[in-house]
C-alpha cells in the first residue's frame, strides 16, 4: 500500500519503523532535500507542502494521503479529494474534518457548539474597540494567529491595554487574523492523542502532562499523578470531539487544567503530536503506527503502556550551528531505560527541535518530583 505524506519533517520521519512493519510505502511530499523524512521514503515529491499540483501528483501514485502538519489549504484541495474519491481513495483525515480545526477562532468556535470547555475567546475585528475586551477577559490577554502558527509562534501573553494597543497597532497588521482570549491560570497542561478509524473504533492514549517554556513543548511526563475525574473529563472530550468530526486519523488535544479541578481545551492538532512522542518507546503502538493503521483502514493497535511511565523531553536547538552534538547524544543514550530519537537535520537554530530523549519509568518512579529529576538531568547534559 502507498501512502502518500504531505510534509517531510521529524512527524514524517518518525512513521518510517511503523510503516515498514505494516508493510506500507510512504510518499512524501517536502520543499526540501535536508528535511528528515526525504531519507526515510520511498519516494519524494520535492515541492512545497502547500503546492497543490504536487499533491495531484502524490494522489495519482497513493492510495491515501495523510498530513504531518496542519498547513492545509482546503480550497486548493478539494478537487484533488474529488480525485481521490473516484479511485475509492481519500484524504484522511477528510477535508471536511479538517474545516473546523484549522483557524484557531473556528475551532474554538466549533468546541463552543458542542459545548466542549474552551477560555473565553474572541475574533478581532477591524473596528474592535479594544478596551472591551480588557474588561471582557481581563489582563493579562492571549493573543493568537488563527492561522498557520506552532510552537508558540503566533501566540503572545499581553500585559495590558497599551501593548495590546501596540502589537496591533503595528503597520501592515490586518486585525481580523488574531483570536484573542482570556489568560487561564493553569495549575497544569494536559494533553492526549486520540485515534479513530472508518469504522468510527476510537483508542485513546494515556493522558499527559506538558510542560512548554516560552509556550514551546519541552517536557511531558506519562505519570499517575492525575485525578481519575479528570482523565475522565480529557477522554470524554476527546471521544466527543472526534465522533462529531467523523474523524479518521490521529489527533493531539491541548488542554488546561485549572485549581479547581476543571479541564478547558486549549487547542487541537490534526496529526501526531509532539505530546505523544513518549508511545514510540513505552506504548504498545506508538502513535505512528497507530495513524498509519487508521488512514489505511487497518484494526487500531492498543494504545496501552508497556511500562509504568515515561518522561519525554525534546532536544531543542540553542544556537546556530552545522553540530552533531555527538558527545551529548553518547551521554543520554547512557541514562537508564532512555531511548534517542535524532532527527538528523543539518542545521541548528535556537528553539529547533533537533530530537528528543524517552526515559521509561519503572513503579517505583512515578511521583512527579522523580520524573522532573530525570528531566533536569537530561536538560542538564542537553543545555550548556
Ligand atoms: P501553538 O499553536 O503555537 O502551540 P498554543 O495556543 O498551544 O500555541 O499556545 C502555546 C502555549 O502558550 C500553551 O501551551 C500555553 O502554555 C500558553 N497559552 C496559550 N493560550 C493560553 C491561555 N489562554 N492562557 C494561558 N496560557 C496560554
Amino acid at each position: 500500500m502507498q501512502v502518500g505524506v504531505i510534509g517531510g519533517g521529524q512527524l514524517a520521519w518518525m512513521m518510517a519503523t511503523a510503516a515498514q512493519k505494516l508493510d506500507i510505502e510512504l510518499v512524501i511530499q517536502t520543499p526540501s532535500q535536508d528535511d528528515p523524512a526525504v531519507a526515510i521514503a520511498t519516494h519524494t515529491i520535492f515541492a512545497a507542502i502547500d503546492n497543490a499540483e504536487a499533491t495531484a501528483h502524490l494522489a495519482e501514485i497513493c492510495d491515501v494521503i495523510t498530513f504531518e502538519n496542519e498547513f492545509v489549504n482546503l480550497e486548493a484541495l478539494a478537487p484533488i479529494e474529488h480525485q481521490l474519491r473516484q479511485k475509492g481513495a481519500g484524504f484522511y483525515p477528510e477535508l471536511r474534518s479538517l474545516a473546523p480545526l484549522l483557524d484557531k477562532y473556528h475551532q474554538r468556535q466549533y468546541l463552543q457548539n458542542l459545548h466542549l470547555p474552551t477560555p473565553r475567546f474572541a475574533a478581532l475585528t477591524p473596528t474592535a474597540d479594544l478596551s472591551q475586551f480588557g474588561s471582557q477577559f481581563g489582563f493579562p490577554v492571549v493573543l493568537k494567529a488563527r492561522r498557520l502558527g506552532y510552537d508558540g509562534r503566533g501566540t503572545q501573553i499581553i500585559p495590558d491595554l497599551d501593548s495590546l494597543n501596540a502589537v496591533l497597532g503595528q503597520p501592515g497588521q490586518a486585525a481580523d487574523v488574531w483570536l484573542l482570549e482570556e489568560f487561564v491560570p493553569f495549575e497544569r497542561e494536559l494533553a492526549v492523542m486520540a485515534a479513530r478509524s472508518p469504522q468510527g473504533e476510537i483508542s485513546l492514549y494515556p493522558v499527559v502532562e506538558t510542560q512548554q517554556v516560552s509556550q514551546v513543548c519541552r517536557r511531558v511526563f506519562v505519570t499517575s499523578v492525575l485525578q481519575p475525574e479528570v482523565v475522565a473529563q480529557v477522554k470524554a472530550i476527546a471521544t466527543q470531539l472526534l465522533t462529531h468530526l467523523n474523524y479518521v486519523g490521529i489527533m493531539g488535544i491541548e488542554f488546561f487544567l485549572t485549581a479547581a479541578g476543571k479541564v478547558l481545551v486549549n487547542e487541537t492538532a490534526p496529526r501526531t503530536h509532539n505530546s505523544g512522542h513518549y508511545s514510540l518507546d513505552a506504548c504498545e503502538t506508538s502513535q505512528f503506527e497507530q495513524q498509519l493503521r487508521a488512514v489505511c483502514g487497518l484494526p487500531l493497535g492498543s494504545a496501552a503502556l508497556t511500562c509504568a511511565g515515561a518522561v519525554m523531553v525534546n532536544l531543542l536547538g540553542y544556537e546556530t550551528a552545522a553540530h552533531e552534538y555527538l558527545e551529548q547524544r553518547q551521554q543520554l543514550e547512557q541514562i537508564g531505560r532512555s531511548h534517542l530519537h535524532w532527527y538528523g537535520k543539518s542545521v541548528s537554530r535556537p528553539g529547533r527541535k533537533l530530537g528528543h530523549v524517552t526515559v521509561l519509568l519503572e513503579d517505583g518512579q512515578l511521583e512527579k518530583g522523580q520524573a522532573e529529576a530525570i528531566a533536569q538531568h537530561i536538560e542538564a547534559i542537553w543545555y550548556p
